[in-house]
């Protein structure tokens, strides 16, 4: 997605009110519980506890899989869609965990914003830092939630000094927050003058909010003790002096991020930080292909496949194919145009991710996320259009950085480790490769937990007890190259040549030094870490 050029039409408004984002943070800065609070306020669920409820009682509505309620970390992204106010939110979940970046890379292609939340104690952790890198990579516009503030927290000038050092953005407060732990009361709304009060006594209730007419307005003094007061008073007037304030065109360009002060668990800012994306955007932006920029305003319906999940429902064994619509006003029954395969699609069961449960999508707007439910034909990086020949770029797949070999622990099922495996690669899960010499299967994975997931899911799905065991190489490189330098690479190197599971040539390597030996030995041919799924 790109920045909307000023000079566009205005959107239709069914597009103009979507807003479709992702959340990054560490695990435990709170991610879960803001979504679930978005989700309540969105009126998408009843009950807070609904999103990884523990125990039996109720269903993950965001996570699907065993695994993860097991675990309790959120393995696959999903996407739950709700209403507030007049914006239709389309909140793509991202995995957590860091083994998992490449999906996460991947989700992020088909967002055009991202919260931060951050855990006020804690500041900017490691894996937040990671994940605002990647979005900073397609200058996607941030907001920060800086949560927990019902607890100690650091001082508020010193954690946005740490983001504006960290991550060098700049940061302008929209709240400045009266109080920390014990004392937290609520926040003072910078962008529209109100006071925000915090409901201790019900913890899913949206604060109390009191329009005020400035910082020197009398009914401040009604609700926050003398003391604290005056330390607002102070320390917003140094805020003002010393940070930038805010300003919509730097935001949406990802030079500035606005951040919210608040408590998820107690419901509090929360309702602000919609508001927030909501008011400031962004819209729904363009695409890139190939061929041509593709705008949200135009008229036919264009998306592209984000991700594939197998076998969300055990029962089914289906595949679901989720889809950025990049423009245009979907109808369910609709034929589109497969790109990569030329052939006409019909989309007769489409799914919204409604949060409480997945539900039959009638229609659909550029902005949203489908899902489309299919037996293999639909994979990362393909585009769905009404009928031009467009290839998505900027949706990569990654070399993997480590490298297993895989067999079934029963010979006999040999043959259906290979389905599985094929499988889990166009998932985007995993990396297979079939060496050229030789039998079996090597996985390549980013971080060593998704070897054991895989092996999970290869049991729990499929049937298949399988081994991971260590291979003689460490990373893969796909060759590119005129048909002749890349088969004379191909014939004299055949003990680390194998293919991935479109049929690529890929170079497998022990050392360093095996690249640079073919870099040396073959100027023809390229050896390349990334792959454009197209
Ligand atoms: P995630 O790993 O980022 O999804 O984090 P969770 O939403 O699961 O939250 C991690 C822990 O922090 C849980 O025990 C939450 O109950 C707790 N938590 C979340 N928000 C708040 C908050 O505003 N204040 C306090 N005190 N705890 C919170």
């Amino acid at each position: 997605m790109r920045r909307i050029m000023s000079n566009r039409p205005a959107l239709p408004p069914e597009i103009a009110r979507r807003r479709t984002f992702a959340i990054i943070s560490h695990p435990d800065a709170g991610k879960t519980t803001l979504t679930e609070k978005f989700l309540l306020f969105g009126g998408a669920i009843q009950m807070a506890g609904q999103v990884r409820a523990k125990g039996e009682a109720r269903r993950t509505r965001s996570d699907f899989m065993q695994m993860e309620k097991d675990r309790g970390i959120s393995v696959s992204a999903s996407a739950m869609s709700f209403d507030y106010k007049n914006f239709r939110y389309n909140l793509v979940d991202t995995p957590g965990h860091s083994d998992f970046s490449e999906d996460t890379y991947r989700t992020l292609t088909a967002v055009d914003a991202a919260i931060m939340v951050i855990d006020g104690a804690k500041g900017v952790e490691s894996q937040t830092q990671k994940l605002f890198e990647v979005c900073r990579l397609r200058d996607l516009p941030i907001l920060t939630f800086c949560n927990k503030m019902d607890r100690e927290s650091r001082e508020v000038f010193e954690i946005i000094d740490e983001i504006q050092e960290n991550l060098a953005i700049d940061v302008a407060p929209a709240s400045w927050p009266i109080g920390v732990g014990r004392d937290f009361l609520g926040a003072y709304d910078m962008l529209n003058d109100r006071l925000e009060l915090m409901d201790r006594a019900d913890r899913n209730k949206v604060a109390e909010s009191i329009k005020l007419d400035g910082l020197d307005d009398p009914k401040l003094a009604d609700h926050i003790p003398t003391d604290l007061l005056a330390k607002l008073r102070e320390e917003i007037e140094m805020a003002r002096e010393l940070l930038p304030a805010f300003d919509r065109q730097s935001f949406l360009e990802g030079h500035m991020t606005p951040i919210w002060f608040g408590s998820a668990i107690n419901s509090f800012g929360v309702k602000e930080l919609m508001d927030g994306i909501g008011n400031y955007g962004p819209e729904p932006q363009f695409a890139n292909a190939a061929e041509r920029q593709i705008a949200p305003d135009e008229k036919k319906v264009q998306g592209f496949v984000f991700k594939v999940q197998a076998n969300m429902d055990p029962k089914h064994r289906d595949r679901v194919a989720f889809v950025r619509l990049i423009s245009g006003h979907f109808e369910r029954g609709m034929k589109l145009t497969h790109v990569r395969s030329k052939k006409p699609m019909a989309i007769s069961n489409p799914v919204l991710f409604l949060a409480a449960d997945r539900e039959l999508a009638e229609e659909a707007w550029g902005g949203d996320i489908i899902g489309i439910p299919n037996h293999g034909q639909l994979r990362i990086g393909d585009a769905l259009t009404e009928g031009e020949m467009l290839h998505i770029t900027g949706i990569p797949s990654f070399a993997p950085e480590l490298l297993q070999s895989v067999r079934a622990t029963d010979p006999m099922k040999g043959k259906h480790l290979e389905k599985a495996l094929m499988q889990f690669a166009e998932e985007g899960a995993a990396k297979v490769f079939k060496p050229m010499i030789g039998s079996g299967f090597i996985v390549g994975v980013v971080g060593a937990l998704q070897f054991e997931v895989l092996a999970s899911r290869i049991e729990l799905e499929y049937g298949i007890p399988v081994r991971f065991e260590p291979s003689q190489f460490t990373s893969a490189r796909w060759v590119l190259g005129k048909e002749e330098a890349t088969e004379k690479l191909v014939n004299a190197n055949k003990q680390h040549m194998a293919t991935d599971n479109d049929g690529d040539p890929v170079f497998l390597t022990r050392l360093q030094w095996d690249i640079d030996r073919v870099v040396r030995d073959y100027p023809d041919v390229t050896l390349s870490a990334t792959k454009e799924l197209m």
